[in-house]
């Protein structure tokens, strides 16, 4: 059994080292007196790619957020730089209007690149991996002790700290063990399948490097399927199909499964086929898409798999009343990727939340001292704050998934660009995306 420390510094431990987790303890570590508090950041995971996941696009909000804590260019050193997202329906054979987003605050990067960098960023953190975190227990003082498994041999692990920043998924554990009413999580109706497809100028097709080196991110939409095109840089390019749960019916019956087959034991062949059958309808760029798709070597690998779109309401008061446990990020407002925000929410969840806690930090004298004051001049004003944010993009990720997704052979045109910074755009955006609905254009 591992034991604390027990200095007279706040103790702050962080659930997961995803974007939110590693954000909160950058963000601690820019804006706290060097040493003012000791950051633990607890991961089951052993490396960044024991999790699935393609590409990020790390939007203007996120980069805004990295800019504050003066880690912009480091964090996206490997980041490619968005010039342009353009649209196509291949119904249609119609191209419609581009955004032209600032590309020093929009960019593309490979998931497990940028959680790499950020962590390779931190320098006064404990990032603890392999600690799979089961449950959590609150005391009295208000100090909340996360328990549950560590290493190869899932060795019990106990830890506490004074706060307890819950950043850990849709799955969340500190949302199932504090939220029982608010756990519910909504298939959404459709699936995607993510791929990210790497070539070289000896191995690709001709165009996919131009493309792939390019700022210019693709949504195609066809008869039965929307992709999404994000190059990445290097002769690398996400490609991300989606398709509604009819389609998924009589694509995975072509091949004799069932509708709920999954996707990991399928056969490599059978990913393929899918993934080309899906890529077909994209009626572009002269079957140069299609033929990319040779340059997967390995249809099991954690660059390519499906994933069913759900998401979660946001929680009201993301935060406990008996102890100072807070939930952030997917945990606290799992959303959609159909406007590609999740990662680029849950950064700012990150900043925005270390900011108030390094502020409770500097006028407390005691541990004591802070775990008393962190519901009220923490908690509180980052959830006034946070909450609106994350309904407005939630309710518009849910519009887009139905416009863009959800039986594409009757759609049009596209709902919303991804690249909306602030509320205000945003809110515009939702009245414009309604008039259109009502007056049917
Ligand atoms: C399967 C999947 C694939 C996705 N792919 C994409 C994609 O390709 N592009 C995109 O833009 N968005 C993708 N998303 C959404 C995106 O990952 C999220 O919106 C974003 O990562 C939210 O960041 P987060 O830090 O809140 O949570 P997450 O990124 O989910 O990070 C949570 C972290 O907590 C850790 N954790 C979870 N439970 C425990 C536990 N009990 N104990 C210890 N550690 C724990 C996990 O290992 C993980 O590192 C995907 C989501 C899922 C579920």
């Amino acid at each position: 059994m591992q034991k604390n420390t027990t200095k007279n510094l706040p103790r702050i431990g962080i659930l997961g080292a995803g974007p939110a987790g590693l954000m909160t303890a950058l963000a601690l570590e820019a804006y706290l007196p060097p040493h003012a508090g000791e950051i633990t950041i607890l991961d089951r995971n052993a490396s960044e790619t024991d999790y699935p996941g393609v590409e990020y696009g790390i939007q203007e909000r996120a980069c805004r957020a990295l800019e504050r804590i003066g880690k912009l260019e480091q964090a996206l050193v490997r980041g490619n730089p968005c010039t342009e997202v353009a649209f196509f329906n291949s119904r249609l054979g119609k191209r419609f209007r581009s955004i032209l987003p600032n590309p020093k605050y929009t960019r593309s990067v490979v998931r497990q690149e940028f959680l790499a960098d950020l962590a390779g960023l931190l320098q006064h953190t404990s990032l603890k991996r392999r600690h799979l975190v089961t449950s959590l227990s609150e005391a009295e003082d208000r100090s909340v002790t996360l328990l549950g498994t560590a290493g190869k041999d899932a060795e019990p692990f106990e830890e506490s700290f004074d706060l307890v920043v819950a950043a850990d998924g849709i799955h969340s554990v500190a949302r199932k063990a504090l939220f029982l009413t608010e756990t519910e999580i909504f298939d959404r109706g459709f699936s995607c399948i993510y791929m990210l497809v790497e070539g070289t100028d000896e191995t690709a097709p001709n165009g996919f490097m131009d493309f792939a080196n390019s700022g210019r991110s693709e949504l195609i939409m066809g008869n039965y399927s929307t992709m999404t095109l994000f190059p990445l840089g290097n002769g690398r390019l996400a490609f991300g199909i989606g398709f509604d749960h009819a389609t998924k019916a009589w694509l995975f019956q072509e091949h004799g499964l069932a509708p709920d087959a999954e996707w990991p034991k399928l056969s490599p062949e059978i990913k393929k086929a899918i993934a080309v059958r899906l890529t077909e309808d994209a009626r572009i760029y002269e079957g140069m898409l299609v033929k990319a798709l040779d340059l997967i070597p390995d249809w099991n690998s954690y660059k390519i798999y499906l994933w069913a779109m759900r998401d979660a309401n946001p929680l009201q008061t993301p935060w406990s009343n008996k102890s100072n446990v807070i939930v952030i990020g997917d945990a606290a407002h799992a959303i959609m990727p159909t406007i590609g925000m999740g990662a680029s929410l849950a950064i700012e969840d990150g900043e925005a939340l270390a900011a108030g806690i390094a502020t409770v930090v500097s006028r407390t004298k005691s541990r004591e001292g802070f775990r008393r004051e962190i519901p009220h001049h923490v908690f509180k004003p980052f959830t006034g704050a946070r909450h609106t944010v994350w309904v407005n993009l939630i309710q518009r990720s849910r519009r887009a998934a139905i416009g863009n997704f959800i039986q594409v052979n009757k759609r049009k045109r596209f709902a919303i660009g991804p690249q909306i910074p602030n509320d205000t755009l945003s809110k515009l955006v939702m009245a414009a995306e309604w008039f259109i609905e009502k007056v049917g254009l």
